[in-house]
């Protein structure tokens, strides 16, 4: 598909990363096809864009007249098959692999066979999902960093069979939305999570032996590194669930016991203590 080609994008999936991609499609002049499963879910989806597309007008960033034109490029479906016009796909559903498959595997059917099937997953293989579809050369990880609308950076990941063509596509589009797209060969985390996780799981170790509280740890990364953010701080954002997950698939595709889970992470996810999300974590949220 070229590039000047794509006008209509469909993105499967309005939760936390979906909302946000068709939110920076429609800005940047895309009419966007959003699907879930649900009516509520896409209402709930498009609650968080307006409120998103609400900050952007106090910032300056967008004009109150500019709001209801990106409002409008946006087409909320719970029918698949309405997304078969999409030039161009991002697939956004939840982190398991037999759904992925399942939505994947029905778009694929659907739509024009020179049209190219993205997925925003933060550790399945793009490999495999490609592998999973009857256009493999077409298909490419596109991976956004929540929140979307505010982070600059783009994954763009090439699976063995992603072809050219579709991966220079994928890194120009991303720079049509504002973004920085940087290109990662398909493995284990891409670049950010096999990063990431294993500094995130290394400030667990140190609370765990007592090394430093909780604060302490953050305190040293964010004054003497710089980071915006400590590690735990970011744990308890990301979920404690998602990075002992995300942990595994280290461990599972590396082989490398350096990427095994520290026990402290897998005993508060064991207590349901996942986070912000579960008002606990390596902090009380109250
Ligand atoms: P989420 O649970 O917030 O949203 C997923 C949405 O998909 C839900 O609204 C759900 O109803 C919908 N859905 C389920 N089945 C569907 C189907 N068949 N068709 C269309 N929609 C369907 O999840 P999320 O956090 O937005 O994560 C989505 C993807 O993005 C995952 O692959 C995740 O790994 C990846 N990701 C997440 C983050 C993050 O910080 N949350 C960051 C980067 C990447």
């Amino acid at each position: 598909m070229i590039l000047d080609s794509i006008k209509t994008v469909a993105v499967l999936g309005a939760g936390t990363m979906g909302n946000g991609i068709a939110h920076v499609f429609a800005r940047a002049g895309y009419n966007v096809i959003l699907r879930d499963v649900q009516e509520s879910f896409l209402q709930r989806g498009l609650g968080t864009i307006d409120k998103n597309l609400d900050r952007e007008v106090k910032k300056g960033k967008l004009t109150e007249a500019e709001k209801p034109q990106v409002l409008a490029r946006l087409k909320l479906v719970t029918d698949m098959a309405a997304i078969a016009p999409a030039d161009f796909v991002v697939e956004a559903v939840p982190e398991k692999l037999e759904i992925k498959r399942a939505v994947l595997t029905e778009a694929d059917k659907l739509l024009r066979p020179e049209v190219i099937l993205s997925s925003n997953t933060s550790s399945i293989a793009i490999t495999t999902l490609a592998a999973m579809t009857g256009r493999p050369d077409r298909f490419v990880g596109m991976h956004f960093m929540n929140p979307v609308p505010v982070m600059v950076l783009v994954e763009v990941i090439r699976a063995l069979q992603t072809s050219d063509a579709a991966f220079n596509t994928t890194m120009e589009l991303s720079k049509k939305l504002g973004k920085t797209p940087v290109a990662v060969n398909d493995a284990p985390g891409f670049v950010s999570n096999r990063v990431l996780m294993p500094l995130i799981n290394e400030a667990a170790y140190a609370v765990m032996e007592g090394v430093a509280t909780p604060e302490a740890v953050d305190a040293v990364m964010k004054l003497g590194m710089n980071h915006p953010m400590g590690p735990l701080e970011l744990a308890d954002f990301i979920g404690l669930d998602v990075c002992v997950d995300i942990m595994h698939v280290l461990l599972d595709g590396l082989g490398d016991p350096k990427y095994r889970a520290c026990p402290l992470l897998k005993k508060y996810v064991s207590a349901g203590w996942l986070g912000r999300k579960s008002a606990r974590g390596f902090y009380s949220y109250s």
